[in-house]
Formats: C-alpha cells, structure tokens, sequence
C-alpha cells in the first residue's frame, strides 16, 4: 500500500473516531443561505442576519450557541456572550467601533462566558441571575467534555483553566425595560421558564423577536431544575400573541433564524405536554416529546 494512502486511511480513521455524532450533520443547511461575513475570525461564524443585526455562531462546541450584536447610531447591543472559548470581543471588534452594551437572554453558562470582559452589563435582577454571576466551573468544564467538541479548540485554549468567570451587572433590566440604541430601540420582555431570568427582546420597528432559548429550532431544554414548566408555558402565550407582529425569530441556538409561526406551534407543544397528551420518547434518563422542527426536553414525571 503506497505511504500516502495509509496516512490517509489513518488520518480518516483517526477523524471518524473523534468525531461526536451531532458534529457529522453540520454544517446545517440554513446557513447555505445567510449571508457570512468574516471568515478570518477562528471558532465563530458571523452572519448577517437582518440590517445592523449579527448572529455570532459557534459550531465547534455542541451547544452551537449564537449571540446577537445589535447595532445602533450610537451604540450596540450583545445579546449574550457565548461560550468564553474563545474572545468574543473579536468579532465584535470588527463588526462595530460603537461602544457595547451587554445583555443575556438568561445567564445559563453558555450564554454568559465572555462577559466578564465586558463593563456595561444589563441584567435581570433575580436570586438566580445574581448566583450565576459569581461564575462557575462545573458548567463550563462539562461543556468540553468528550463528545461536546466538533473541529479543533481555539490555539492557547487552556482546558484546565476553563470556567465560567464572574462578571458584574451595571444596570438593571425588568419587564419592559426599553434600550435605546439610537435609532433602534429594543425592548424587553421578562419570558421565564427556562430559567427564572429567561427575557426575550423584541425590536418592533424591525419586527424582529430574539427569543433566547425559549425556543430554537432543535430539543429545548426545560428540564433543569430551575425550569418551570407553568412559568414557560405562560410565557410562551406571550410570545405567540406577538407572532403576527414580527416577521423574524432569532433563537439563541443551532440557527439564527426562523419564522414567527413557529410561536403557535410552539403554545399548542407545551400545551399538550402538559395535559399528558404527548408521547415522549426516554433519552438519557429524560423524556424528549417530538414536534415539527422542535422538541421538548423534559425531566422525567415532570
Ligand atoms: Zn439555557
């Protein structure tokens, strides 16, 4: 066998075997149609999803999270952090020279890793939001387990060393707090269930909707013990009754868009999973109910 094929075949082999399942299907087939816009930044991939709208996505970590930069006249918005694999304030940087205002769809550690390099910070104020401002490790060492990587970490990534790192919150937000950006405003909307600090933000001049992760497209987790299931459920009505105003959903992961009528689909989900209606399906000591699109992930006899 010539040397270059055996390398080959080793290389191949090496590959599959480190290869996690979820990793084999990206990229996902959405993104073929968004509009990519630097390809020099390692780790992230930023689209421009929307006028002065920016998904900042990262697919080499199973979470494929995505945080939002907002950009206004005379400021902008992150709508979550991300991971804190790699500096956010990368993309960032080159996308906006306006000063950068923080805001976290929850403060789950997938959403909030880069935060601590931040000086302007906006946040909810519960017990929960607080707690997780401390930071963690636990969280975070569990997200680069094995399996949870797809691709290569980014160079001078310390394993060892990686955890969430506290930050601090400048500015308090609640229900119907409004951010100006100038010309853009942006509006918030208190949606707990997936945690008790869970917000969507809704740009009505725009119409568009960032619902952080109350819902994407892909299994939704709500079966954390800080989820609430009532919580969700009313939150979802809330959001669905303002379907037929906006013309885009921005979820927090795996794509960055997706439209409105999913919000019905969504209400009429967590409805019949609760009225015992829905047949879930056991996965990994949790029960996943299937829909169109999405599914819920509960905690078993909840
Ligand atoms: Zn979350």
């Amino acid at each position: 066998m010539p040397r270059a094929l055996i390398l080959t075949l080793l290389l191949a082999s090496t590959l599959t075997a480190q290869t996690p399942d979820w990793c084999k299907s990206l990229p996902r087939p959405a993104y073929a149609k968004l509009k990519r816009v630097q390809k020099e930044v390692p780790w992230f991939e930023v689209y421009q999803v929307a006028p002065g709208v920016y998904a900042i996505y990262e697919p080499h970590q199973w979470e494929e999270v995505i945080s939002y930069l907002i950009v206004g006249k005379k400021r902008a918005l992150l709508f979550d952090t991300g991971m804190g694999i790699a500096d956010i304030t990368q993309p960032v940087d080159r996308i906006t020279k306006l000063a950068v205002y923080v805001l976290n769809s929850h403060t789950h550690n997938d959403h909030v890793g880069d935060n601590w390099r931040f000086s302007h910070i906006y946040g909810m104020d519960t017990p929960f939001t607080r707690a997780n401002a401390k930071g963690s490790r636990a969280d975070a060492q569990a997200e680069i387990a094995p399996g949870t990587l797809c691709g290569v970490l980014p160079a001078g990534f310390d394993r060892k060393a990686y955890s969430t790192r506290p930050f601090r919150i400048t500015d308090a937000v609640r229900d119907g707090s409004k951010i100006d950006l100038g010309g853009r405003v942006l509006e918030v909307l208190a949606t707990p269930g997936h945690t008790p600090d869970a917000i969507s933000l809704l740009d009505r001049k725009n119409d568009l909707l960032f619902t952080g992760d109350s819902f994407y497209l892909g299994p939704i987790f709500l079966y954390r013990p800080e989820t609430d299931l009532a919580a969700y459920e009313k939150s979802v009505l809330r959001l669905r009754a303002l379907a037929p105003q906006v013309k885009l959903l921005l979820p927090a992961h795996n794509t960055p868009t997706a439209p409105p009528s999913y919000l019905a689909k969504l209400a009429m989900a967590i409805r019949q999973v609760r009225s015992g209606k829905a047949k879930g399906n056991p996965q990994d000591g949790k029960v996943d109910y299937p829909f169109d699109g999405f599914s819920l992930l509960l905690a078993p006899h909840k």
